[in-house]
């Protein structure tokens, strides 16, 4: 519960990038340090970014922890971008480099940006061998359906799809699994990279926001599920379902029914695993309903 109020806390930092000129770089000066309330997130939360900009750059361009962030108009001149950070992403501060492309110049600015540390629960477990290891031919099948999957987190649609505000895709029961590591017979798995919803089975499950489906699957963990991308590196996946209503390239729109609420795959009960990707980041998929993302915007150049 705790953790929720700490996502309430999620905050819209707003740069004063004129204050920071770009002669000051590479180093960044210390009082950016993400204290009182600057730049500064938990591991697995995502802020918005917003940048005031000179002129007309063609293109602004964020870079942290080697992960590329766009970013695009918010209200001239300011720009917004998306920074997520990973759900492992060490703890202190990190150098967020943001460049500003012009038709004949480029521009660079550079912000400290302090990740905290989140305490995510840990889960000890103590189950039968045969229950834990998977059998060779279970084994080929997960490591096929990994490469699958990174295929496509790999070739996300380099323009922005979504936009405004996004919604849960389920009505249902929170359940703060997301970052919980299980240590199974004394090893440590994977950290759970998604939230676990609890809702009856055949309940509705929408997209988040606009895109398209990049992947439908029914996967050995994940059972029948759906993989929205919904442009700019960022990536939306739903698991365990009992049924999926789109197919591969189909294009969806923010609230439209995307499959039904299941335990396929590896699941105890009904419940959706919903997970987020932001430019590679595993971010908590409930930080992106705190921003206050305007509805119908940003505008949609081009639409
Ligand atoms: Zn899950």
């Amino acid at each position: 519960m705790k953790r929720r109020a700490d996502l309430i806390a999620v905050m819209v930092i707003v740069l004063m990038a004129s204050v920071f000129p770009v002669h000051l770089l590479p180093s960044a000066p210390q009082e950016m340090r993400g204290t009182d309330g600057q730049l500064s997130g938990k591991q697995g939360q995502v802020l918005l970014v917003k940048v005031p900009v000179d002129g007309q750059p063609k293109s602004v361009t964020g870079l942290f922890l080697k992960r590329r962030i766009p970013f695009f108009v918010d209200s001239a001149p300011q720009y917004m971008g998306l920074l997520g950070i990973d759900l492992e992403d060490a703890p202190g501060t990190h150098e967020l480099i943001i460049d500003l492309h012009y038709p004949n110049a480029r521009r660079r600015l550079s912000y400290n940006v302090l990740v905290m540390k989140e305490t995510y629960p840990v889960q000890h477990l103590t189950l039968p061998r045969d229950k834990v290891d998977l059998d060779e031919e279970s084994l080929v099948r997960v490591k096929a359906e990994q490469d699958q999957v990174q295929a496509v987190l790999a070739t996300a649609t380099q323009e922005r799809l979504w936009h405004g505000g996004f919604i849960e895709p389920v009505q249902g029961t929170m359940t703060g699994a997301f970052g919980r590591v299980r240590i199974i017979n004394g090893q440590p798995r994977s950290p759970h990279n998604g939230e676990d919803i609890g809702a009856p089975l055949g309940a509705d499950v929408v997209a988040m926001n606009d895109g398209v489906a990049r992947l439908t699957v029914d996967h050995f963990f994940s059972g029948k599920g759906v993989f929205l991308d919904h442009g700019f590196g960022f990536l939306s996946m739903y698991f365990h379902l009992s049924e999926v209503a789109v197919r591969d390239g189909d294009s969806v729109k923010r609230g439209q029914v995307i499959g039904k609420v299941g335990a396929s795959g590896r699941a105890t009960g009904p419940h959706l695993h919903w997970g987020v990707r932001l430019n590679g980041a595993r971010v908590d998929p409930y930080s992106l309903l705190k921003l206050s993302l305007r509805e119908g915007e940003p505008s949609d150049p081009g639409r």
